[in-house]
């Protein structure tokens, strides 16, 4: 097939695919309405322009492509790659979930049998991975939307909905964010809001564990997100419409170290309280939990536990995540012992009430690093012993 498909290609649509290589977005669009560019159209290999904007790691020109109605899973080549695929091995994560959110298949496999994630994975692409495996569809959590059956009332108001996707494909998993992702809008801040999505969200977890092909990840972190906003419920509740309160008791650390034990206590009984035995991630999680002590120096946290499980990533409590929220990329230092970072000014204040105990602790540490205890260690960005980890095979 191969050599004729070039001699079917236009001069313009030979044109966009060396404007896609050069990044050239106003050209593409400029190309792509002229009439004689087929958006779809495949070069000598069976790549379609899409595909090639994908490997080059251009987010802007997929963005245009998918504008102007590409295939997001058109696969003529010859070894069956699709544009996820490319998107994976190039390493875009915003690539990745924009072509999912197009529709894109994570199911389908290339000519040797492997999916966009086993490829990702395979060149190191851990964040690519973790997107795909977490991706959930809006559409999927829609159907909850519509009045099923005899019932008249759907099982989830259609304005919960997109709230409570962005909860869903959150990749971080610090029970802080999650609580701020429902502070943020205020329609989820109500009693019978978080009820029906707690409840949705069960429902989500019994359908991952339950359909044909057992999706484990996603079912634990339905579980895990459906405890969050129970607790969030929980304290709406009882503490007066306070969930600044319950951010507070997420963050307060043991006096003698600064280890955040209701945190700690918190999703540990998430992870035991899973309802379905079937599930051997969980089996692992649940067993690594019990052999350690709460918060027994440089033990792998609970919420590092969690995080590995479901995105497949070990999660430091380093210099490049946030010390109140766990967000990737955070670079405002503490001024004073500059040992801990944040992603906000907002979360630094959070955080203050708890740390200023350690802040001047941690500060003499930097001095004398000798000195330095596991935990503060595991502060400063040291590694856990890799060993435990060795205990959960994943994926
Ligand atoms: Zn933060
Ligand atoms: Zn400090």
């Amino acid at each position: 097939m191969a050599a004729s498909q070039k001699e079917d290609l236009s001069a313009s649509e030979r044109k966009i695919l060396q404007v896609i290589a050069a990044g050239d977005v106003q050209e593409a669009s400029h190309l792509l309405a002229s009439k004689d560019v087929r958006v779809n159209c495949l070069d000598e290999y069976g790549m379609t322009p899409l595909m090639h904007a994908a490997y080059k790691g251009r987010a802007d020109m997929c963005c245009l492509l998918l504008q102007h109605g590409a295939d997001v899973n058109g696969n003529q080549l010859e070894y069956g790659y699709t544009a996820l695929m490319f998107a994976g091995l190039s390493g875009k994560a915003d690539i990745t979930s924009m072509l999912l959110d197009a529709g894109a298949e994570k199911d389908r496999v290339n000519s040797v049998g492997r999916t966009a994630a086993q490829m990702a994975a395979f060149v190191g692409q851990h964040d690519c991975v973790t997107v795909i495996n977490n991706f959930f569809s809006l559409a999927r959590l829609e159907y909850y939307t519509r009045p099923q059956g005899v019932e008249g009332e759907p099982m989830l108001p259609h304005r919960l909905a997109g709230p409570l996707h962005k909860i869903i494909m959150t990749t971080n998993l610090n029970p802080v964010k999650i609580v701020m992702l429902v502070k943020e809008n205020p329609v989820l801040v109500d009693v019978a809001a978080l009820e029906k999505c707690y409840q949705v969200m069960d429902m989500l977890c019994e359908q991952c564990v339950k359909q044909q092909d057992m999706n484990e990840i996603l079912a634990v972190k339905m579980h895990y997100i459906s405890c969050v906003l129970q607790k969030c419920l929980a304290f709406l509740q009882k503490r007066d419409g306070k969930l600044d309160i319950l951010v507070k008791n997420l963050l307060r650390g043991r006096d003698s170290d600064g280890f955040p034990q209701y945190q700690e206590k918190f999703i540990r009984d998430c992870i035991k309280k899973f309802p379905y035995c079937e599930a051997t991630l969980l089996q692992q999680q649940v067993r690594i939990i019990r052999m350690i002590e709460i918060g027994s120096g440089n033990d792998p946290t609970a919420f590092s536990v969690l995080t590995q499980a479901i995105t497949g990533q070990m999660t430091f409590a380093d210099a490049h995540y946030c010390a109140t929220c766990g967000e990737k990329g955070a670079d405002k230092r503490c001024s004073l012992c500059k040992a801990v970072t944040y992603c906000s000014l907002m979360c630094k204040q959070l955080h203050w009430f708890t740390h200023k105990k350690m802040c001047r602790c941690m500060q003499e540490q930097d001095a004398d690093p000798e000195m330095d205890t596991p935990r503060l260690k595991e502060l400063k960005g040291a590694i856990y012993p890799v060993v435990i980890f060795d205990l959960i095979s994943l994926q």
